[in-house]
């Protein structure tokens, strides 16, 4: 039998190299959409980091671009597309609306275009997220909590949720989407909170900085490991039926309890080292989110695996190490 072909935009991204690790693990062939870029090589170091870079077989295209879209799913004729690519930092959402909304929001309409008339039995996951919930309508959020985004991301990502959920109903594609809680690792962007602190944490140890300007320490997210998460991504597409699912952990943390872990772990005092920058709270903020998934795991028998805490601990000795530091003292006792 032909091995199974899978399709990821967002290759290059963090989860796209997990979940390209986890499908090469299970031995598909592996394709992904790969934007020109004139830094090429940079953009590689995910899959280097994991091992991986060689094992994959790259198309060139964008997701604002139809027809690379629709030439690429003719040639490979994938069956199993995984839509990671999009604009995904919140803050730059704001400073880039317009084309926040043309790659993550009409970028998954291209794609679903493209799905249906090129290769419709292929099963497609869109990459939603919790961002989506944003002014919380509900204590902790679940399939059934209505939306209330709080920026142009978040908006952008409503627009792919019922994208995808219009194109199941309309045309019958399998396709489905993953209300994701933050996750994060060693291969999250240095822009995101966990992977800025944990980074400056190693840069203070090592002795190349004093500071790190962070802006709201009191906004809480439920936060998991990107591996535990793409592992859901790929249990979605192997149902029989396409569906929704919220990922979480059940968890919510503020940002200052996630600065003390990572400190802590390097023999820190975060209140020595960190300061309030304004500039950096955002023009509407996401306070609080907290997910259910209680139907992940009972329909996906999903569950994550990695504590918060380990999960810190593994990005800030990641950081040490790529900066050629010590290993971190044991964290002391609480
Ligand atoms: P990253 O920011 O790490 O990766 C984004 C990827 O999208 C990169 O490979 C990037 O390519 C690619 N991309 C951006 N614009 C385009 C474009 N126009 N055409 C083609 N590719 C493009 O994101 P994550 O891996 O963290 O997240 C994966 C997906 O899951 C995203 O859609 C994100 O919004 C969503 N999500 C993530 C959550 C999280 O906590 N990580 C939570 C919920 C949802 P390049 O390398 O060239 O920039
Ligand atoms: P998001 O949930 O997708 O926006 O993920 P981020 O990691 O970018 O931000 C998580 C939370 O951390 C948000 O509420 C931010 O306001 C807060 N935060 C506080 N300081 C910073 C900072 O310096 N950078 C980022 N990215 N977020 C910060």
């Amino acid at each position: 039998m032909a091995r199974a072909r899978a399709f990821i935009t967002g290759i290059t991204g963090q989860d796209g190299a997990y979940l390209a690790q986890l499908l090469l693990e299970k031995d598909y062939d592996v394709f992904g959409l790969l934007r020109r870029s004139s830094t090429s090589e940079a953009g590689f170091y995910r899959l280097q980091w994991l091992g991986i870079g060689g094992r994959v077989q790259f198309v060139d295209g964008d997701l604002a671009d139809y027809s690379s879209l629709a030439r690429a799913l003719k040639a490979i004729q994938p069956h199993e597309i995984y839509n990671l690519a999009a604009q995904s930092f919140v803050k730059s959402s704001w400073d880039q609306p317009l084309f926040t909304g043309a790659v993550t929001a009409i970028g998954v309409a291209n794609l679903l275009e493209a799905v249906r008339l090129e290769c419709p039995e292929a099963r497609f996951y869109q990459a939603s997220s919790s961002e989506m919930f944003g002014l919380v309508q509900e204590r902790i959020q679940s399939e059934r909590t209505p939306f209330h985004p709080r920026s142009p991301y978040a908006v952008a990502k409503v627009y792919g949720h019922w994208i995808t959920i219009n194109y199941r109903e309309s045309f019958g594609l399998h396709a489905s989407s993953g209300i994701l809680f933050n996750h994060e690792s060693p291969l999250r962007g240095i822009e995101f909170v966990t992977r800025k602190v944990t980074e400056g944490v190693a840069r203070i140890k090592c002795g190349l900085a004093r500071t790190l300007s962070l802006g709201n320490l009191d906004a809480k997210r439920d936060w998991g490991h990107a591996k535990d998460y793409v592992r859901a991504m790929w249990l979605m597409l192997q149902q029989a039926k396409p569906d929704d699912y919220v990922i979480s952990t059940g968890r919510a943390h503020s940002v200052r309890d996630m600065c003390r872990v990572a400190f802590g772990h390097a023999g820190l005092d975060m209140d020595a080292h960190v300061v309030i920058d304004p500039a950096l709270f955002r023009p509407a903020e996401v306070d609080i989110l907290r997910g259910n998934s209680t139907k992940a795991r009972a329909k996906l028998g999903w569950e994550p695996t990695i504590p918060f805490e380990d999960l810190i601990r593994e990005m800030v000795e990641a950081d040490l190490r790529r900066l050629g530091g010590a290993r971190p003292r044991k964290a002391r006792a609480a």
